[in-house]
């Protein structure tokens, strides 16, 4: 495979999963140079984690994780275990910290749109579900996991199938706003999952956008301990210009990108980065709440946040249009006036 730093034997006494592999053609433009970005462990399994790498296509700066776990292999690599903390927050917030955190936790209101049909991709414990429900939206979920959507159908009593997109279930025009909160870089076929997410929204339909941004300035501060590539769970590692391109090659109107903070990765990037022998001493500045909490603000205020978020619409005209390729979004702008864009 022409990992360097991957143990074979350390591998297989660890039990590591037997993984078939893939290399693959750019995922945007189907080209076949690139180069390698980075190279990076799976960090849920501590030193015994097979190591990967993301590599950058020359023609089109796409950068993906390749080669890849196939789609039979990658569920391997799905378990409870999580670079990402869960923060149980069970006392008040100094009021610095609440201002740190202002701002990231907005990303989720929706204002109404169409007839208030929304789909979620990749809705997980359905929490945003619920909320939009809660909120009159007639909701749906769809999710990989089988034991994920039948709690949703049990226990809370949403409308989920399990799957991707296309999905059998769901016909064409039938949701006003598809959303994908950090499910998008997940998928083997992001293009694949847009265009039938176009198919789904009616004409006007919205479609909302947001995962990990490899063109940050916590990317190039960590490098391979950098929370956002979470491999090799993260098999596309989309930057603006990138993930602007792929949602219009699926036929989307593309919105202005939005950056996204996320204080916490900033700190579990440090903490990650501080097990390494020779790590910088400046990382442990960074495991601080407040001193990861102003670095979170710098880089969204330099546009190099850690995550992106975009909000595309589908054209008025384009029932059938899932598979063009717009030239670009510029001549359409006239017809499309940015308020529309807005999430809220
Ligand atoms: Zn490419």
């Amino acid at each position: 495979m022409g990992f360097g730093s991957f143990d074979l034997e350390a591998a297989l006494q660890a039990d590591t999963p037997v993984v078939q592999w893939e290399e693959c053609l750019c995922l945007l433009c189907n080209g076949r140079r690139w180069s390698i970005v980075v190279e990076a462990p799976d960090t849920t399994l501590g030193s015994a984690g097979l190591w990967f790498a993301v590599v950058q296509c020359q023609d089109c700066g796409l950068c993906f994780t390749n080669p890849r776990p196939d789609l039979c292999s990658i569920g391997q690599f799905h378990s409870e275990k999580s670079p990402f903390p869960v923060h149980q927050i069970n006392r008040p917030l100094s009021w610095w910290w609440r201002l740190l955190r202002r701002g990231a936790r907005q990303k989720r209101k929706l204002s109404w749109h169409g007839q208030g049909r929304l789909l979620d991709f990749g809705c997980g414990g359905g929490d945003f579900l619920k909320r939009m429900q809660r909120d009159g939206w007639e909701v749906t979920g769809v999710d990989a996991s089988a034991a994920v959507v039948q709690r949703l159908r049990t226990e809370l009593g949403l409308r989920a199938f399990v799957g991707s997109l296309p999905h059998p279930e769901l016909t064409a025009s039938s949701c006003d706003v598809v959303t994908m909160w950090h499910s998008l870089q997940h998928v083997h076929r992001p293009l694949e999952v847009l265009r039938a997410a176009h198919r789904l929204l009616a004409p006007g339909g919205k479609l909302i956008v947001e995962v990990p941004n490899i063109d940050s300035l916590p990317f190039r501060w960590f490098g391979q301990n950098w929370c956002g590539l979470n491999l090799p769970r993260h098999l596309t590692h989309f930057a603006p210009q990138t993930l602007v391109q792929t949602i219009e090659r699926a036929g989307f109107y593309a919105g202005p990108v939005r950056m996204v903070r996320h204080a916490d990765w900033v700190r579990s990037s440090a903490r990650l980065a501080c097990r390494q022998a020779g790590a910088a001493s400046w990382y442990r500045w960074l495991r601080g709440k407040l001193i990861s909490g102003i670095a979170g603000w710098y880089s969204c205020l330099t546009s190099q946040s850690d995550c992106i978020q975009v909000t595309a619409l589908k054209g008025e005209g384009d029932e059938e249009g899932a598979d063009a390729i717009p030239q670009a979004a510029t001549p359409e702008a006239g017809r499309l006036p940015r308020d529309r864009f807005r999430n809220r």
